[in-house]
């Protein structure tokens, strides 16, 4: 048996000796001497002073689930994201620094180690990327979430101002106001509609009512109910005919 120069409070890596006994191996009563040591992570570990010394124990298991989930995870989309979002909000010779650290967005620090990150976010499903849910915070868990490119575009849009009538208001709160489905204002101003027309065509669908029969009903009401579409109601008017002429799933009226 070696010497015993070594003693409790003796550091090897991330392991502290904590105490030494001895238990036979049942091979002719010899005796082998462990050491139990705590971790620096919390945990524990028994071990032998030759593996201490050689580093083949050093830490509790810990030391070697970081080193695999870094490596593993090094090739994963969550650590590309990750890595880049870290970047373009850190690096300011990143090219998107300007739309990220460069106006103040910045990562909460539990989220500059991966492992808090991959915690918080889990796994990125298919076709979705990181999403901030308000756009002028910065990265944190109660603000992201993995959204399609085009939830984040309507985010990003949903948080603009626009104005209508001298008032200025995001896209959601006029969404709200003149209950005009957040979808589809976003929709319009992609297709590049004016602020007018978009806001306008909405407040105006709102208010058309067709009477028929003492019931008051939209365009889109009636076709659903007659199970005609709205485009077949439109011709029919076009062409002048009665009220019951358009407003019926007799198709003789087409
Ligand atoms: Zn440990």
């Amino acid at each position: 048996m070696g010497k015993t120069n070594y003693s409790v409070g003796d550091k090897y890596g991330r392991l502290t000796i904590r105490e030494i006994f001895k238990r036979p191996t049942g091979n002719k009563g010899r005796v082998i001497k462990y050491v139990k040591c705590k971790c620096d992570c919390g945990g524990e570990s028994i071990t032998t002073i030759t593996h201490l010394r050689d580093g083949r124990t050093q830490s509790c298991g810990c030391y070697l689930m970081e080193r695999l989930i870094k490596h593993k995870m090094c090739s994963t989309p969550e650590y590309y994201t990750w890595a880049n979002m870290k970047d373009r909000c850190l690096n300011n010779k990143n090219k998107r620094w300007n739309r990220y650290g460069g106006r103040g967005i910045t990562v909460c620090g539990r989220w500059l180690n991966f492992k808090n990150f991959y915690e918080d976010m889990g796994e990125k499903p298919a076709g979705k990327t990181l999403d901030r849910i308000n756009n002028n915070d910065g990265y944190y868990k109660n603000n992201c979430k993995w959204s399609t490119p085009s939830e984040q575009q309507n985010n990003l849009i949903s948080n603009v101002y626009i104005e209508f009538n001298g008032v200025k208001k995001t896209v959601s709160e006029w969404s709200d106001s003149l209950k005009i489905k957040r979808e589809t204002i976003n929709a319009r101003l992609n297709r590049g509609w004016d602020v007018d027309e978009i806001l306008r065509r909405g407040l105006g669908k709102r208010r058309k009512k067709y009477n028929f029969m003492d019931t008051n009903k939209t365009k889109s009401e009636w076709a659903k109910i007659l199970g005609i579409t709205t485009n077949t109601i439109n011709l029919r008017k076009k062409r002048g005919l009665p009220i019951n002429k358009i407003l019926t799933s007799e198709r003789w009226a087409k």
